[in-house]
């Protein structure tokens, strides 16, 4: 079923939390809501389940006007947070809640239940828990149960609101691949709210990046990524350096030694301007050539399967963060205090929120 939201809006006393958002998901898409804490990601999320009312705009799913519809009469399922298993009942009980309080005209019969309740057990890989009660489970186990359990009705929609945040690191890592590899299986169409950048990109088919109740930017994690619409997405996507200089003659004066080719400015008149570069972006060599510019490494620390340096470079209003191979370390034999030169590559400048 696709979703569509068109100019929804919606205030608390004082606040703004959503502001004119409009967005399309197609049926069987993954999409994510990305953002920062407080942007607004879960309101918009209680809106399309029905369980929050907008003050303006409508909630569209598969051709039918559901705006006013409560969330019982929208057939969608609903994935918090923090786990919200029954905790008195068994892990098969949990699953089966939904199907067994339906109205007896349509509420499948004890086998039928029984045979889907195991069946979605085992999508999960948690038909050995069936007997188990919540307290008896992971963090990551519940909220592979909770899944199975908004599944139990065949919703038309899968609505997530940060399933996997209260979870560790390695878990979290898990357990969204998994996610990843069931939602090419079900295709249910689902909107995944996150404020972890790595699991949206990693999981969504498209991802909707929200700033203080509008969307920011939308599109793959690709082009999300690679070519951020502004400096809000720029910084929220991933490590950036951000350094900042003026704009005099038409000429972005940053570090003084920028490649001229990021100082033009196509003749605008502008009076400060950032640049953005990824630490992966920055080249750093032993042998000087007409390109790069002379800095000295501060520290170095390894960072996984990383290494990231952190160096000086005259002109430059701030330390420059790069990251290289370990191979790239092991062969230039770099330590600290080392004087090396610098390749910036794929700079974009924004003055205020316009690219130049
Ligand atoms: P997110 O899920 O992106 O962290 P929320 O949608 O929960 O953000 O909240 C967006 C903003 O709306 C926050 O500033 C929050 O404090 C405010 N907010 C959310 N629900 C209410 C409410 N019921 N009453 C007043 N303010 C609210
Ligand atoms: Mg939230």
């Amino acid at each position: 079923m696709s979703i569509e939201l068109r100019n929804i809006t919606k205030r608390f006393p004082g606040y703004t939390a959503l502001d004119n958002i409009s967005l399309k998901v197609a049926t069987g898409e993954l999409v994510a809501l990305l953002g920062p804490s407080g942007c607004g990601k879960t309101t918009l999320l209680r809106i399309i389940a029905g369980l929050e009312t907008a003050d303006t705009g409508s909630i569209i799913l598969e051709n039918r006007d559901t705006t006013n519809l409560p969330a019982r009469s929208k057939n969608v399922g609903f994935v918090f947070q923090h786990y919200a298993l029954f905790r008195r009942l068994n892990v098969f009980d949990n699953v089966a809640f939904g199907l067994s309080v339906k109205p007896a005209a349509e509420r499948p019969s004890k086998q039928e239940i029984a045979d889907r309740v195991m069946h979605l057990l085992k999508l999960v890989q948690m038909d050995w828990a069936a007997k188990r009660y919540p307290s008896q489970l992971s963090g990551g186990q519940r909220q592979r149960i909770a899944l199975a359990r908004a599944l139990a009705v065949n919703p038309k929609v899968l609505l997530l609101d940060e399933p996997f945040s209260a979870l560790d690191a390695k878990v979290r890592l898990e357990l969204r691949r998994w996610l990843r590899k069931l939602h090419d299986e079900i295709h249910v169409t689902s909107i995944f709210v996150t404020h972890d950048q790595e699991e949206a990109l990693e999981l969504a088919d498209r991802i909707v990046v929200i700033n203080k109740g509008k969307i920011e930017q939308e599109g793959t994690p690709q082009e999300v990524y690679d070519h951020p619409a502004n400096s809000f997405v720029y910084n929220f996507l991933g490590n950036v350096n951000v350094f900042h200089g003026r704009v005099r003659n038409g000429k972005v004066v940053l570090g003084q030694r920028l490649p001229d080719e990021h100082r033009e400015l196509n003749g605008h008149e502008v009076k400060t301007g950032q640049a953005f570069i990824r630490p992966h972006d920055i080249g750093i060599s032993r042998i000087r050539n007409g390109n790069n510019h002379p800095g000295v490494i501060r520290d170095i620390r390894l960072t996984g399967s990383q290494i990231t340096l952190e160096l000086e470079s005259a002109g430059f209003d701030r330390p420059i963060e790069a990251e290289i191979s370990r191979e790239s370390w092991r062969n230039l034999e770099l330590t600290k205090g080392d004087e090396v030169f610098i390749t910036l590559d794929k700079v974009r400048v924004f003055t205020g929120d316009f690219e130049i």
